[in-house]
C-alpha cells in the first residue's frame, strides 16, 4: 500500500469509531445511571426507610488497609445508587439496619462486576474495532491478495502468464546477447559451478520507460523456463519502519526455496536511492530496506541459482553501494530503438493482428521517431481499435495513420517527442563530431553515431581512443577538444543559429582545456601545476580542487583556457567546411538511419553511399505473415542487416 491521505483517513476513522463504540458500550451495559450518595444522605434514606425491600452490596475497593468500599443498592430493577464511602462510617451505618427494615445486605469479597466489565468495556470493543479494520483494509486496497496484516510477506507475484521469450522482444539485439549467458547459467548450473566461475548476482536494466526493460526480464525468465518473481521497489517502501526490510527477507527465503529462478525488482530507485542524501536524518525506512537488500544480496552464494535483475530509468540516483562487484555488477542500457528495431517490434505486435498488406512497416517506422516499443504497441492497438469500429476486416493504412496522430497528440503521451526540424538539427550536430572524428588523425575513431536519445543529449556520439594507454599527447588533448566542438560547429554552419544541444560538449571542452593549463603544464604559463585534482569518492572532485595560485594568475589561466578553445573551434569550423560533402551525406543517413556503426561510417567515408541501406530500400517490404516473422531469419530485417554490415 502506498502513503495516500487515504490512508491516514483510515486511521482517523478507526480511531474515531474506536472511542465512539467504547463509549457506547460502556453505556449500554448500564442500563439505568444509579445516584451517588454521601454518606448524610445515606443515613437519611435508610432512616426514611427508603431501602425497604432493596439489596445492599458491599465490596472493598481498594484505599489504605483496603477500608474504601463500593456500595450499590439495587432493587428488583437493578442499582439504584452506587457510591464509595470509608470503611468505618459504612460499619457504623450498617450496624443500625434492624432485621424488621427488609434490607438484604450482601458482602461480597471481590466485585463480580469486573469480568463483565472487562468484557464490555475492553475486550467488545477492541474486536470490534479490529473486526473493522480489516474490513476497511479489505474494501480499500480491494482483492485478495493484498491483504491486511500481511506486513511481513514479500508481495513477490510469480509471474504465471504465458511465457514470454526472446521471440515477444524485438529488437534489442545487443541487449540480448549480454543476457544469453545468464540464460544459460540458470539451465545448466552445474557447468559452471564445475568450472568455479562465479557468474553476476545482479544485472541492473537501465533505460527510459517503455523501452522493454520488465519485457526482458521475462523473457529470460521464459528462456531458461524458471520462476520469476516479480516486486516493485515502491512495495518495501510502508508506513511503519521495518516493513520493506522483513519483506527483502522474505522475498530472498521464497526465491531460496524455488532455485534457480529469477527475482525481478521494478524500479528500483524506489529503494535504492543514495543513503543519506535525504532530509530529516539518516535512519529512515528507505535506507534499512535498502540495507537488507544489501545484506541479502551478499548473503547468498553466487551460485545458488538466483538471478536478480534490476529496472530503473535512474540510473544516477542509485546508490553507489548497489553497483558494487557481486551486486548489480552487470548494467544494461536499453535504448530506444532505432529506424530498424522500430520496425521489427511492429512486426512482433502485428502477429496477432489482421494487418492488410499493404501496409508498409518499414515505412511507418520512418514516421515514429522517438517512439519506445511500448508506444508502439499502443500504436498498433490504436489502430485494431479504430479498424474495428469501422467494422474494417483488416488494419488499413489509414488507420495506422490516425492512430499515430493519436499516439503523438493523445493525452497519454508523457514524453517528449522530437520535431522534424530537431532531427535534422541532432543529425548534423552528431555528423559534425563525426566528421572531426574522421578527419583527424589523432582524435578519437567514431565507433557509433546515433539520433536517438540518450539521457538528456538529443544524440550521441561514441568514440574511443585509437590506442588504449595512460599517456596523452598534447595534440591528442586538442584534437579531442575539437572533436568536442564539432557538434556546435555544425549547426552554427549549417543552420547559421545555435542550441543548446552543445552543452555536455562545452562542460567536456572546458575541462581538458582547463586541466591542460593548470594541471598538466601545456600552456603558455609554462609547467606548473596549479590545481591537483585530489579526488575524493564522497564529494565532487570540483569541491575539493586545491588552489594556489594569485588572482592575477586566475585571470591568466582563464585567458590561455579561452586561448585553446577558441583556436580549436576555428579548427574545427575549418575542418567542417572543407568536408560539408561528407558531413551532408552523414547526415543524410543518420536521419534515415538513425544509427551508424563503426563499418557504416567507413563505407560511407569511402565511398559516399551505404550500401547496405541503399539495397534495403529498393527491395520492397515483403507483406506481415500471420505468423512469427522472426522464426523465418531471412525476414528479419535485423539479421539482414547484420549479414551485409
Ligand atoms: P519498461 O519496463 O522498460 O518500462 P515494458 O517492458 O513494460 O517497458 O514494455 C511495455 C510494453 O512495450 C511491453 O509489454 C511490450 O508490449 C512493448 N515493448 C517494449 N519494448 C519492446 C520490444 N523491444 N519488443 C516488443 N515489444 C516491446
Ligand atoms: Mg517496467
Ligand atoms: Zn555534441
Amino acid at each position: 500500500m502506498k502513503k495516500t491521505p487515504m490512508n491516514y483517513g483510515i486511521y482517523i476513522i478507526a480511531i474515531i469509531v474506536l472511542f465512539g463504540s467504547f463509549f457506547f458500550i460502556q453505556n449500554l451495559f448500564k442500563p439505568s445511571a444509579p445516584e451517588p450518595l454521601t454518606p448524610t444522605e445515606f443515613i437519611e434514606k435508610l432512616d426514611a426507610g427508603e431501602f425497604a425491600g432493596m439489596t445492599i452490596k458491599y465490596t472493598p475497593i481498594g484505599g489504605e488497609d483496603n477500608n474504601v468500599y463500593r456500595v450499590t443498592i439495587s432493587d428488583a430493577e437493578g442499582p439504584q445508587y452506587v457510591f464509595e464511602i470509608f470503611m468505618p462510617t459504612l460499619n457504623d451505618i450498617l450496624l443500625t439496619i434492624e432485621p424488621t427494615d427488609n434490607i438484604t445486605l450482601d458482602y461480597v469479597e471481590k466485585s463480580t462486576v469486573t469480568i463483565w466489565a472487562v468484557l464490555g468495556n475492553i475486550v467488545i470493543p477492541v474486536i470490534l474495532v479490529i473486526g473493522l479494520i480489516i474490513f476497511l483494509y479489505r474494501t480499500m486496497s480491494g482483492g485478495g491478495n493484498n491483504k491486511a496484516f500481511e506486513f511481513s510477506k514479500s508481495r513477490a507475484r510469480l509471474s504465471n502468464s504465458k511465457a514470454v521469450t526472446f521471440k515477444d522482444v524485438a529488437g534489442c539485439d545487443e541487449e540480448k546477447t549480454e543476457l544469453v549467458e545468464v540464460i544459460d547459467f540458470l539451465k545448466f548450473p552445474r557447468k559452471y559451478k564445475e568450472m568455479g566461475a562465479r557468474i553476476p548476482k545482479g544485472i541492473l536494466l537501465v533505460g527510459s520507460p517503455g523501452t522493454g526493460k520488465t519485457l526482458l526480464a521475462k523473457a529470460v525468465a521464459g528462456e531458461a523456463s524458471v520462476p520469476f518473481f516479480s516486486i516493485s521497489g515502491s512495495d518495501f517502501v510502508e508506513m511503519f519502519v521495518g516493513v520493506g526490510a522483513s519483506r527483502v527477507r522474505d522475498l530472498f527465503k521464497v526465491a531460496k526455496e524455488n532455485a534457480p529462478c529469477i527475482i525481478f525488482i521494478d524500479e528500483i530507485d524506489a529503494v535504492g536511492r543514495q543513503r543519506g542524501a535525504g532530509m530529516g536524518g539518516g535512519h529512515d525506512e528507505r535506507e534499512q530496506t535498502l540495507n537488507q537488500l544489501l545484506v541479502e544480496m551478499d548473503g547468498f552464494n553466487p551460485n545458488a541459482g538466483i538471478i536478480i535483475m534490476a529496472a530503473t530509468n535512474r540510473p544516477d540516483v542509485l546508490d553507489p553501494a548497489l553497483l558494487r562487484p557481486g551486486r548489480f555488477d552487470r548494467q544494461i542500457t536499453i535504448n530506444l530503438p532505432d529506424v530498424i528495431g522500430r520496425e521489427a517490434i511492429l512486426k512482433v505486435h502485428a502477429r496477432n493482428k489482421k494487418v492488410s498488406p499493404e501496409v508498409k512497416f518499414e515505412d511507418i517506422s520512418h514516421r515514429i521517431p522517438g517512439f519506445s516499443g511500448a508506444d508502439i504497441e499502443n500504436l498498433l492497438n490504436e489502430a485494431a481499435l479504430l479498424a474495428a469500429r469501422a467494422n474494417r476486416k483488416m488494419i488499413e493504412l489509414s488507420d495506422i495513420d490516425e492512430a499515430v496522430d493519436r499516439v503523438l497528440m493523445g493525452p497519454a503521451k508523457k514524453s517528449r517527442k522530437v520535431t522534424e526540424r530537431e532531427r535534422q538539427v541532432i543529425s548534423y550536430h552528431e555528423a559534425g563530431h563525426a566528421v572531426i572524428g574522421i578527419k583527424l588523425e589523432n582524435a578519437s575513431i567514431v565507433q557509433k553515431v546515433t539520433i536517438i536519445a540518450r539521457g538528456r543529449a538529443g544524440g550521441y556520439n561514441l568514440m574511443l581512443p585509437r590506442e588504449e594507454g595512460y599517456l596523452r599527447t598534447k595534440k591528442a588533448l586538442l584534437e579531442e577538444i575539437t572533436g568536442n566542438l564539432g557538434g556546435r560547429v555544425a549547426e552554427e554552419l549549417v543552420f547559421g543559429d545555435v542550441t543548446t544541444g552543445a552543452y555536455q560538449d562545452f562542460q567536456t571542452a572546458t575541462k581538458i582545456a582547463r586541466a591542460m593549463v593548470t594541471e598538466y603544464g601545456m600552456s603558455n604559463l609554462g609547467p606548473i601545476q596549479y590545481e591537483s585534482q585530489q579526488g575524493s569518492v564522497f564529494l565532487g572532485r570540483d569541491y575539493l580542487k586545491e588552489r594556489n595560485f594569485s588572482d592575477q594568475v586566475a585571470l591568466e589561466i582563464d585567458k590561455e583556457v579561452r586561448e585553446i578553445i577558441t583556436s580549436c573551434y576555428e579548427q574545427a569550423k575549418q575542418i567542417i567546411i572543407e568536408n560539408r560533402a561528407l558531413l551532408d551525406t552523414i547526415t543524410h543517413y543518420l536521419l534515415e538511419v538513425e544509427t551508424l556503426n563503426k563499418q557504416d561510417i567507413d563505407e560511407i567515408v569511402a565511398s559516399g553511399k551505404l550500401g547496405w541501406w541503399e539495397e534495403r530500400k529498393l527491395k520492397k517490404d515483403e507483406p506481415v505473415n500471420s505468423d512469427n516473422p522472426l522464426d523465418k531469419t531471412d525476414e528479419n530485417p535485423l539479421v539482414k542487416a547484420d549479414e551485409t554490415r
